[in-house]
């Protein structure tokens, strides 16, 4: 089971860990901090690093099967298993990342505090990311109202942590409910908070900036109006 380092530290850039397995062009470490593709997030590149001096680029990471696998340029030599390697990551790709994921949760805080709005789904590229939620109308003017009020939030000195909560104690927390905790499967003893202080709590297993204020500037880039209740807003973040 591979350690999932960016899980407690988001701005871990590079790490050193070991190859346990081989699979073509894939690899699996003993540890990493390249984070995989999921919960909406694009995974991370970068480059694997051996003692020798080789250098594969990581093309991206995924969870399949029980293992994180990365996908490496090219077949490594079986030589390479279990040894240590170098890690780095594509830290302007993670990082502007981060800032898109704790803005899409900031939001997603918003809408529900002010509207009453629920996200339904979310996706983040390194250049924009897209939310979906359900409100009666997603106008001109309210939209402007919506990037004002982010805004605000996100210059607002709000701290972002992570802890750990059994599921049992997960279950009870109205904000946790809310953002259906209990979709997550059964089998998933303990969940991983991600809690916004002031704005937004969710069950999440992704990366995130510390701090709102690192985040920048919240742009909304299009609207679009995709039924009766659902709305879907293209935002990005400018330092
Ligand atoms: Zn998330």
């Amino acid at each position: 089971m591979t350690k999932l380092l960016f899980q407690d530290d988001s701005y871990l850039r590079t790490f050193e860990a070991y190859i346990i397995e081989i699979i073509d062009d894939h690899v699996v470490l003993n540890q990493t901090a390249f984070a995989y593709m999921g919960g909406g997030l694009q995974s991370d590149s970068g480059f694997i690093k051996t003692q020798s001096g080789d250098k594969y680029e990581m093309l991206e990471s995924y969870f399949k099967g029980g293992k994180v696998l990365h996908k490496l340029s090219q077949v490594p030599k079986e030589s390479l298993l279990n040894e240590k390697v170098t890690c780095t990551l594509d830290w302007e790709k993670r990082y502007k990342q981060m800032r898109l994921h704790t803005a899409l949760h900031s939001l997603s805080g918003l809408l529900f505090n002010k509207y009453g709005s629920t996200v339904t789904g979310g996706n983040i590229t390194p250049e924009k990311s897209r939310v979906d939620f359900e409100i009666d109308h997603l106008r001109q003017e309210r939209v402007e109202e919506i990037v004002s009020e982010i805004n605000k939030i996100l210059v607002g000195d709000h701290p972002v942590s992570i802890s750990y909560m059994n599921r049992d104690d997960a279950l009870k927390i109205p904000d946790l409910i809310r953002t259906k905790v209990n979709l997550i499967p059964e089998s998933v003893k303990t969940i991983r908070i991600v809690e916004i202080k002031g704005v937004d709590m969710q069950a999440d297993g992704g990366v995130h900036i510390a701090n709102t204020k690192e985040i920048g500037e919240f742009v909304s880039l299009k609207s679009e109006n995709r039924g009766k209740n659902n709305k879907r807003l293209y935002f990005t973040v400018k330092p």
